[in-house]
């Protein structure tokens, strides 16, 4: 009951009749006038003296807290009411006369005060019983806020009421405020939320939501303006195994760095955002020329060359960014984007660490992606492929030392399909995965068919050994599965990417290299950093790429290479296998060189599994220039018995 004592009750009474005003006094004020007698007080209220019933304080719990004020027309009453709310201290109940001559009637005067303040509880005081209570509260409209009291009055009724409707009035107060309290709270937090789902917690950028919102102005506003918005999607670089190799506290190091990089080399006007993941987003509003975008680009690809340390780590990080330029490429936002991504996709592909416009075409080269997977999908499932072997033999001898296992697929529309023609597609889209899975049970079951001092190469894409969950314990159980003995297996696997820079790629070559398995470097001489490749890990075996070997291709520099993997071989005693070898020229300048092994055309094509029995009679290629080299001399020896022909173009030209 704390808000009944704290609060002085206004009651207003409005009558025509004055002696009224002192009786509602008498009874709510609890003074009893001097003049008057009680008979006078029964005369009106038809009841006796209020202190006969309301003894003790229980009884009269608004002791002194109720004020009255009266009026003897709804005029005067509404007036009141008016000024009592403007003041700041309004009535919270009125007793209204229903008949005040010559003013208006109880009713008008309800209306009216309602108009002036709706939270007036009223009591209607009636003498007459042709106003029905339900014809009161239709003329109304309400009848929340509205009681009818008859006369003649009952004091302790009259009492009654004022109590209990100005502690309602009192109570419904309360309620507002608490709601207004909780309307606010709750527009603030809403303000907060909607603030804090435009923002990427982890980088503090804004979200994908937020760049959008941003997108949309900044193109309608270049709708008006006439300049131009420019989008700049960006993409890390091989991130998943930045995450995999330095773990997850460190990805999100680097996140945190690159959009601070990203924040620095903008204008305030410009958006950073993070899509997700390790996507990133720039906009760039309000373009006036090519000038401007083209100096932001330049800034973006510039921040990446500055080095990247984290704990005790400097990682090489590099980003692809696709960009597209509004409304040159097109004006829908979401057209643009997808538009920027096969911007981005393009300089993924085209190396990485690059950047691309987007170009008309590029929608098609996506396309031709995805009919290719949708493919390899099929080509899985209905077993097109199957794996032709081609042998490596040794280069003085002559001797058969393993098959190399070379993809094929057989497409049931478009014939034999090259690997060169959808190994990429496969390892874009990870499908290579599932291959490769293929690939390796099915040469080590086809290897198995032949003699055991043969062995066999698979040739294992660097996208295998990221993507693969487990690939370790994955090879372990198909050779498991197949029986077949892994010191008879070589996986070979190319320098393309800079993933075997990666710790988590070394570490699973490692491990193969435990089972027992050889590890070739594939390819050898076409990636741009194969030295420092044969520092971070120790390969079995270098494939000098055909491209160094074909006399087609013939120049000093490529001899060079070719002597200098040759004596790389010998030096690191590491055996060496030179590739594409199609003439006897070729071979002579390769077993010249020190290799240890040779493969091409001149001693067999990729063949079927059922091709190769000839190979079995001997287990030799048969050549004449074998027969010349004496059986069994290394040619590493041999190279130091043949004249050095420094001169290629002099000898085999
Ligand atoms: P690679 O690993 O360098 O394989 C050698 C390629 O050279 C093979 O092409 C082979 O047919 C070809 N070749 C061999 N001897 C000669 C020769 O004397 N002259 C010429 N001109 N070419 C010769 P192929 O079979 O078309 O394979 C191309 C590439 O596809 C392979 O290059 C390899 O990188 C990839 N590949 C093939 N099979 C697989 C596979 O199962 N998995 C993965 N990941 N990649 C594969
Ligand atoms: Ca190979
Ligand atoms: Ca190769």
């Amino acid at each position: 009951m704390q808000s009944m004592n704290d609060l002085k009750r206004r009651i207003l009474i409005i009558d025509d009749n004055s002696r009224l005003h002192a009786d509602y006094r008498k009874i709510l004020e609890g003074e009893k006038s001097r003049e008057e007698t009680d008979e006078d007080y029964i005369g009106f209220f038809g009841t006796a003296h209020l202190g006969a019933d309301l003894g003790n304080s229980d009884c009269e719990p608004l002791k002194g807290l109720i004020k009255i004020d009266s009026a003897m027309q709804g005029e005067d009453g509404v007036d009141m009411v008016k000024q009592a709310r403007e003041e700041g201290n309004p009535f919270q109940l009125a007793f209204v006369d229903l008949r005040m001559p010559p003013g208006w009637d109880g009713l008008k005067t309800v209306e009216e005060i309602w108009k002036v303040d709706p939270a007036v509880q009223i009591v209607i005081c009636s003498a007459y019983s042709d106003n029905s209570y339900t014809d009161i509260c239709k003329r109304l409209g309400r009848s929340d806020s509205l009681l009818i009291l008859r006369k003649p009055f009952d004091a302790i009724e009259v009492y009654q009421l004022a109590v209990a409707l100005t502690e309602k009035w009192i109570l419904g107060k309360e309620a507002l405020l608490k709601r207004e309290d909780l309307e606010k709270i709750v527009e603030q937090r809403t303000r907060e939320l909607r603030q804090a789902s435009l923002i990427d917690p982890l980088t503090k950028l804004k979200n994908r939501t937020g760049f959008n919102i941003d997108f949309d102005n900044a193109v309608t506003r270049s709708k008006r303006s006439g300049t131009r918005v420019t989008v700049f999607l960006v993409d890390l670089d091989f991130f998943k195994d930045i995450n995999d190799t330095y773990g997850h506290p460190v990805g999100d190091a680097l996140l945190i760095e690159v959009s601070r990089r990203l924040t620095e080399c903008t204008r305030e006007t410009d958006t950073v955002a993070r899509l997700g993941g390790d996507e990133f987003v720039v906009l760039q509003p309000d373009v006036e020329s090519n000038y401007q975008f083209r100096g932001l680009l330049r800034r973006l690809e510039e921040i990446q060359k500055v080095p990247w340390k984290f704990e005790q780590w400097e990682i090489g990080i590099s980003f692809s960014i696709g960009v597209v330029i509004c409304p040159d490429d097109g004006a829908n936002t979401e057209d643009l984007l997808k538009k920027a991504d096969l911007a981005l996709y393009r300089a993924k592909k085209e190396g990485r660490g690059t950047s691309r416009c987007y170009a008309s075409g590029m929608d098609e080269d996506v396309a031709h992606t995805r009919a290719v997977y949708q493919g390899l999908q099929v080509a899985l499932r209905e077993q097109e492929f199957m794996l032709h072997f081609q042998p490596i033999v040794n280069a003085c001898t002559g001797k058969l030392f393993s098959f190399e296992a070379l993809l094929r697929w057989v497409h049931p529309k478009h014939g034999m399909v090259p690997p060169d023609q959808f190994i990429p597609v496969a390892e874009e889209t990870g499908i290579i995965v599932p291959i490769g899975d293929w690939v390796l049970e099915s040469a080590c079951r086809s290897a198995l068919l032949w003699p055991e001092d043969i062995g066999v190469a698979v040739n294992m894409s660097p996208v295998q050994l990221r993507e693969h969950h487990d690939v370790v314990s994955h090879v372990t159980k198909i050779v498991e599965l197949t029986g077949f003995d892994p010191n008879r297996l070589t996986i070979e696997i190319t320098e393309t990417t800079p993933l075997l820079q990666q710790k988590y790629t070394i570490d699973c070559l490692q491990k193969f290299q435990k089972l027992g398995i050889k590890i070739a470097l594939d390819d050898f001489g076409v990636g741009h950093s194969s030295l420092s490749y044969l520092q971070s890990f120790a390969f079995d075996k270098l494939k000098l790429d055909r491209s160094f070997v074909s006399s087609k291709f013939s120049s000093s520099k490529t001899r060079a290479i070719m002597k200098l993997v040759g004596s790389l071989g010998i030096n690191l005693n590491i055996p060496t296998t030179a590739e594409g070898v199609e003439t006897i020229d070729e071979l002579k300048l390769v077993q010249q060189e020190g290799f240890t092994f040779a493969q091409g055309y001149l001693f067999g094509r990729p063949e079927p599994q059922e091709e190769l029995s000839k190979y079995f009679k001997t287990n030799a290629v048969q050549l004449d220039v074998f027969k010349s080299a004496p059986t069994g001399v290394p040619c590493q020896i041999l190279r130091l018995q043949l004249p050095d022909v420094s001169n290629p173009e002099s000898s085999h030209g």
